[in-house]
């Protein structure tokens, strides 16, 4: 057999393979805080590996336009099943290469270009797909957004509803990157259905939460559901569409395919296919209680040290910071902490500047770390370390930078993670 086969990537590309080889150990050494990941498991890694990516396949299950699909049928149809199981759903498109174009496939099939949509603003933790000016969504659709109260930080579903009635949109969006309450979703179904707008509610960030059963599901109300497999879901890369019922079935199956998506990517579909059934178990309900559990404690321990919490808390796996009355910027935050190994980002919060260098907001998960075994002693240590170091984040306190680095790098000693 020619070497092509079987020289593993170490001795075929050294500059590929060494970048790998500091990702890992990246992930390895630090604690992960970016709310949209999470880490994967060896049985996840298998299929995304796998030489099941050779097979080109466009359509779907019992329909394809190429031969040779049979076991790419089995892991498609084995996504469809075990999502209708998890969600409860009648309609399930297996396909997306990730949430945004499960979201612009949304759109492709229930609205026209110029048609009106109506979502949450992506300064008050709205999404880039749902409709902002430089993203497809926002040059192609009269795009209308919605915020959150100035005081609560919650959506305000009065002014939502005024919005709705003055702008009549064809398509009304919930969901966000950097919202951390529950969503009223039958609050949200009934505004729709006062203007005759359909409802999306894109769960791309609290889908494990749902799937776990500790977060109410936006299924009974939404008309139609997607969401990343990614984030809370701790699957592969991509995307679902789901839909109780399957009045849509038809415009959502050829709107992915041929509408804005070509051949499927079989071996993240087989992944797809492993994370559900990973997310039926028993032991990803627990996780999903962890989750939650451990972002109460991380917000009750950052509140105690006096960080504002945007809500003043959590319902989900996501925290978002604010430093506007310490004169501070996610920015500066995010850097000091990378110098301890936990890895965040910056983020606007509501009412924010429009400058990113110039955002006040920081935004947390637990997920990832959730996924390595941390419970809420090591949250409630983290929250005092993350505490400590915006107090002395323009300070040059290296005795204390060293503390902590040596406090994180026990924990991640204490959880490791791929051997
Ligand atoms: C992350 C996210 C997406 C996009 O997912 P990608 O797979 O990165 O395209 C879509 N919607 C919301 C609300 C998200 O948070």
């Amino acid at each position: 057999m020619p070497a092509f086969f079987d020289r593993p990537v170490i001795d075929s590309d050294p500059l590929i393979a060494e970048a790998l080889a500091s990702e890992l150990h990246r992930q390895q050494t630090r604690i992960e805080l970016i709310a949209s990941e999470n880490i994967v498991s060896r049985a996840v890694l298998d299929a995304l590996g796998h030489p099941m990516t050779n097979k080109t396949l466009e359509g779907y299950p019992g329909n394809r336009f190429h031969g040779g699909g049979e076991f790419v049928d089995v892991v498609e149809q084995a996504v469809i099943d075990r999502a209708r199981e998890l969600f409860g759903c009648e309609y399930v498109n297996a396909q997306p290469h990730s949430g945004t174009q499960a979201n612009q496939a949304v759109f492709f099939a229930t609205v026209k270009p110029g048609d009106k949509i109506l979502s949450l603003d992506l300064a008050a933790g709205g999404h880039l797909s749902h409709g902002a000016n430089p993203n497809q969504s926002g040059r192609w659709f009269d795009a209308h957004h919605y915020g959150v109260d100035r005081e609560t930080g919650l959506i305000d579903y009065d002014n939502v509803a005024r919005k709705a009635r003055e702008i009549r949109p064809a398509l009304l969006i919930t969901g966000g990157s950097a919202y951390p309450r529950r969503i009223d979703f039958r609050r949200m179904r009934e505004i729709a259905d006062s203007v005759d707008a359909l409802y999306l509610v894109d769960m791309a960030h609290f889908a494990g939460l749902v799937a776990a059963g500790v977060h109410p599901s936006p299924l009974p109300h939404a008309n139609v559901v997607t969401c990343t497999t990614t984030k809370t879901m701790r699957g592969p890369r991509g995307g679902l569409i789901l839909s109780r019922d399957s009045r849509w079935a038809k415009q959502l199956q050829s709107a992915i395919f041929p509408g804005v998506q070509g051949s499927l990517h079989s071996q993240i579909i087989a992944a797809k296919a492993v994370c559900l059934g990973e997310a039926l178990s028993d032991e990803f309900k627990d996780y999903g209680k962890r989750v939650v559990d451990n972002a109460r404690m991380l917000g009750r321990t950052l509140a105690e040290h006096g960080i504002k919490l945007v809500s003043g808390g959590t319902d989900t796996h996501m925290l978002l910071l604010d430093f506007a009355a310490r004169g501070l910027t996610g920015q500066q935050v995010q850097d000091r902490l990378a110098r301890i190994n936990l890895t965040s980002n910056k983020n606007p919060v509501p009412f924010d500047s429009a400058k990113p260098s110039q955002w006040v907001g920081l935004r947390l998960g637990v997920a990832a770390a959730t996924t390595r075994g941390l419970r809420q002693d090591d949250f409630k240590l983290l929250g005092e370390i993350i505490a400590r170091t915006v107090e002395h984040c323009e300070d040059d306190a290296t005795v204390l930078l060293q503390e902590d680095r040596e406090q994180v790098s026990q924990l991640c000693a204490r959880f490791p993670i791929y051997a």
